[in-house]
């Protein structure tokens, strides 16, 4: 019988994408540089044991053959995609005379370092503003994708937070509105598919085309994009007027329920169905699915900001829980993201006291027409002719794609970009760093659909040559003479740094915690559950253990029994 490879031990981790899952992680490492498979941390409460297939697999990103892994400097022409190897203090001297050059040249503000969301760290996401305030290079408005849905949500509720996404399991209905969550949140569905089987809740989905998600849901409302606030508005005139709206919590705890009773009093299901194409049957078997199961829970995604008006169709849709009083109850009420309840203290990651106000802050989204010199994109200030761009691949992924391309075009642009792989961005640039991964440096997660913070420690060893943002951040920082504390730190210190001034919070040091077993800390200040730190080793002292439910069956594709997690036996 052919024995199964097993891995040195299983280190706790975090998903570092731009997911609100932020699913804790055990990763199986087999040596100082390799790992394995990656799976869904089962003591976390929201992630449950399950993660998406794409991180699963993600060893095969982490020892692709293509990461980059030796800094490059540009030889060909412009976007031409021909390079040449370079030393990394060579590389970092090049863009801090560029950068010298930029602003000697235009004033500091030329210079535009760019950013999104390749890693939800905070130490390896955020450590690029630092040296912006420090050098007074401009800065950004981030236009790209949550403004509409989380500005509608706030303007409802005052705060970015909801009903804890885990109450979903003890609702009676779960809404999944504007968010395809069977592919991209798995977790939302765990918690979902457990309500249904345990308590027969019923699961309406919301959605612009019949998606995955659509196809499991008991009720599938399909509508026209853009038009959600006119279903909202159609479901509250139906609890009005079949008597479902919860009139003792409107009066208590809402402001202004007759006016909103008045507006919708004309906005029948007819009405909607003419804007939303969606069949008055459906859109009363809706309302009467929510009237009639109050412990209703909207799980609202970021569909709504993908249109002009998400705002309004967000505001709208999370009104509906305030109607029927669904707060009141354990797995009833609304949810969109959990950003406003952490509190961290980011001010040493980002250097905020350096901050200049009077330097000029673009709009990240108009980076075409920036690049490309309209006056008004510029804010009437210099040209932008040096930029350093971290996590994020703006040739791909910034609207407007072929004046995007006509400004990273420029010849008088320099540009270095510090990734992964050969993007597109990186293909236009003029020196090109090789970046990390998360399981080869240390860095702190929050979950925006959850109420977890996670510690992601360094698993294993960078491949070649790669260095992380920080250790990029801060080379730079000694070269062009910037300074702040924040340079002279470590991850884990920078990390530490988030709890400064948290009344309440008990962090134990970083450096204490990992490679112990999972510490669960309560921070009751900052929200009210247990907040657990996941460590790597947590779940090491499973491996080789004897299995007490099937020994013997676990399959080279499992790698580990399903029923104790056992590794490889
Ligand atoms: S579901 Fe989201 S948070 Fe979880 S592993 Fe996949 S990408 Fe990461």
């Amino acid at each position: 019988m052919n024995e199964l490879v097993r891995p040195q031990k299983i280190g706790a981790s975090a998903c570092p994408h731009d997911c609100p899952s932020t699913c804790a992680l055990e990763v199986e490492i087999f040596d100082d540089h390799t790992i394995g498979r990656v799976h869904g941390a089962r003591d976390n409460a929201y992630t449950a044991g399950v993660i998406c297939a794409k991180v699963a697999r993600y060893a095969e990103r982490v020892h692709h053959p293509d990461r980059l892994k030796q800094p490059l400097r540009r030889i060909g022409g412009k976007g031409s995609g021909q390079f040449a190897p370079v030393a990394w203090d060579d590389a970092l001297d090049i863009v801090a005379d560029a950068f010298t050059r930029a602003e000697q040249k235009h004033g500091s503000e030329a210079v535009w370092p760019y950013l999104y969301a390749g890693t939800m760290g905070y130490v390896m996401r955020d450590g690029i503003h630092r040296l912006r305030h420090a050098k007074k290079y401009s800065g950004f408005f981030s236009t790209i994708c949550v403004n509409p849905a989380f500005t509608g949500f706030i303007a409802g509720t005052g705060k970015l937070a909801g009903a804890d996404p885990r109450e979903m399991a003890k609702s009676d209905l779960v809404v999944i509105w504007g968010t395809n969550a069977a592919d991209t949140q798995v977790n939302v569905m765990t918690h979902a598919m457990r309500a249904r089987k345990k308590r027969g809740a019923k699961i309406a989905v919301v959605d612009v085309y019949m998606n995955t998600t659509m196809k499991r849901a008991d009720l599938p409302v399909l509508i026209r994009p853009g038009t959600d606030g006119a279903l909202a508005c159609a479901v509250m005139h139906c609890l009005f007027r079949d008597g479902k709206a919860d009139w003792d919590y409107l009066e208590r705890y809402t402001d202004a329920p007759h006016e909103l009773a008045k507006h919708v009093q004309a906005r029948d299901p007819q009405w909607a169905a003419a804007i939303t194409g969606c069949p008055v049957p459906t859109i009363e078997a809706f309302a009467r699915l929510i009237g009639e199961r109050k412990r209703a829970f909207f799980r609202l995604g970021y569909g709504f900001s993908r249109s002009r008006n998400g705002a309004v169709n967000m505001h709208a849709a999370s009104c509906i829980a305030a109607v029927t009083g669904a707060w009141r109850l354990e797995g009833g009420g609304a949810f969109h993201n959990n950003g406003g309840v952490f509190h961290l203290n980011n001010s040493v990651i980002e250097g905020t006291d350096l901050r200049d106000p009077s330097i000029r802050m673009l709009d990240q989204s108009r980076i075409g027409a920036i690049l490309t010199g309209d006056k008004e994109a510029l804010l009437g200030g210099p040209p932008v002719t040096a930029m350093l761009i971290q996590n994020t691949n703006p040739l791909a992924v910034a609207p407007d794609q072929n004046t995007v391309r006509r400004g990273f075009a420029r010849d008088d642009l320099f540009v270095c970009v510090h990734e992964q792989f050969m993007t597109d961005t990186a293909k236009a640039a003029d020196i090109v760093l090789p970046a990390t991964m998360f399981v080869e440096h240390d860095d702190f997660y929050t979950a925006g659909g959850s109420q977890y913070i996670l510690l992601g420690p360094k698993l294993v060893e960078p491949p070649g040559e790669c260095r992380n943002n920080h250790e990029v951040i801060c080379g730079l920082a000694n070269r062009l003479g910037a300074k702040h504390p924040g340079f002279d730190m470590t991850p884990r210190q920078l990390s530490t740094c988030l709890y400064k001034n948290q009344a309440g919070a008990r962090l134990p040091s970083l450096s204490q915690s990992a490679g112990s077993i999972a510490s669960r800390i309560l921070t009751p200040r900052i929200i009210s559950t247990a907040l657990p730190i996941r460590t790597a080793n947590s779940a090491s002292s499973r491996i080789g253990r004897r299995c007490r439910f099937s020994a013997g069956t676990a399959t080279r594709s499992q790698r580990r029994c399903r029923s104790c997690r056992i590794i490889g036996r």
